[in-house]
């Protein structure tokens, strides 16, 4: 534990950071805008998009920019890339729920959620997140995880330990995916069978027997390091890669599909010298990046 007042020792060079919590949000906020300032750059010169979303009389379609859904989900990179017109102009995505896409649109653009209460009651942060793992979009699921569900267990503690969330973890997530893990060491460790109602004792009870990969992934002994260890949760930043899927950084995402795009870096080039906007922003990024690599990349 650390002292009010005593700054902690943290990698943010220019705050004086005193709880942990301070420098999470410190590093969400520089995380959205190096997100934004990169994205914006991606934007310009982008032809956009339709995205029939949902099934049915619930299908809704959003227009969207083509390299910035491209850049940030490899799902619906591969079936624009496998579409049999090259320059298709519409996407369909029936698997999700336009609520939930809404919430990834606004996450592409502005790096955050939407600030709007929840339009689909019926959906969860494990939804979103089960979202982002359809869409091949593991900074979406990063971000999701550290924003919204680690920062939510943190905050409420008794967040989901109930057998219906738990529940409905376990029927959307895939065994041994990383949200498991999360629910499974959140369990081992607040114990939520031991203490609580009756109810919530035994529906807690029946949801093991039901569910046997909750039964398999849920058993104290299966991991000890949270027994007898006052303090140590989970959610404390130690355990934070436990829960996060592997990402490319955003500046090497787009600077590996600027060069897919594009026959070779002399033509970027050229286009770049007539003063082509959408080029010199490539260009421009492609010198950065080579830069970076020498260890002289100091500015963006
Ligand atoms: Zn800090």
């Amino acid at each position: 534990m650390v002292a009010p007042g005593k700054k902690i020792d943290c990698d943010c060079d220019t705050a004086d950071h005193t709880e942990p919590k301070q420098c999470e949000e410190f590093l969400q906020i520089a995380d959205i805008i190096d997100h934004i300032t990169i994205i914006a750059k991606v934007m310009v010169g982008s032809k956009t998009i339709n995205v029939a979303v949902g099934e049915g009389e619930q299908m809704q379609v959003f227009e969207v920019h083509r390299d910035v859904l491209t850049l940030l989900s490899g799902e619906a990179g591969t079936r624009i890339q496998d579409a049999a017109e090259p320059d298709e102009e519409e996407l369909e995505l029936p698997e999700i729920k336009p609520a939930l896409f809404a919430d990834f649109i606004s996450w592409m653009y502005s790096g955050d959620f939407l600030q709007a209460p929840k339009i689909d009651p019926n959906t969860s942060a494990e939804h979103i997140w089960t979202m982002g793992q359809f869409l091949q979009a593991p900074s979406f699921q990063n971000f999701c995880m550290k924003t919204s569900i680690i920062s939510d267990y943190r905050d409420e503690k008794r967040n989901w330990m109930t057998a219906a969330s738990l529940k409905s973890v376990y029927r959307v997530t895939k065994k041994d995916s990383k949200l498991r893990k999360l629910a499974a060491d959140l369990v081992n460790c607040l114990q939520p069978h031991r203490e609580g109602t009756k109810t919530q004792k035994d529906s807690l009870a029946e949801l093991r027997k039901t569910c046997s990969d909750f039964d398999a992934d849920a058993q104290p002994s299966r991991d000890k390091k949270w027994k007898g260890k006052n303090g140590v949760f989970p959610w404390d930043l130690q355990f934070r890669e436990d829960y996060l899927e592997e990402e490319t950084p955003l500046d090497e995402a787009w600077e590996r599909q600027i060069l897919k795009n594009t026959s070779s870096r002399t033509k970027i080039r050229d286009m770049a010298k007539t003063g082509e906007v959408h080029s010199s922003l490539e260009f421009i990024h492609l010198e950065f990046m080579k830069a970076k690599r020498k260890g002289k990349g100091r500015s963006k």
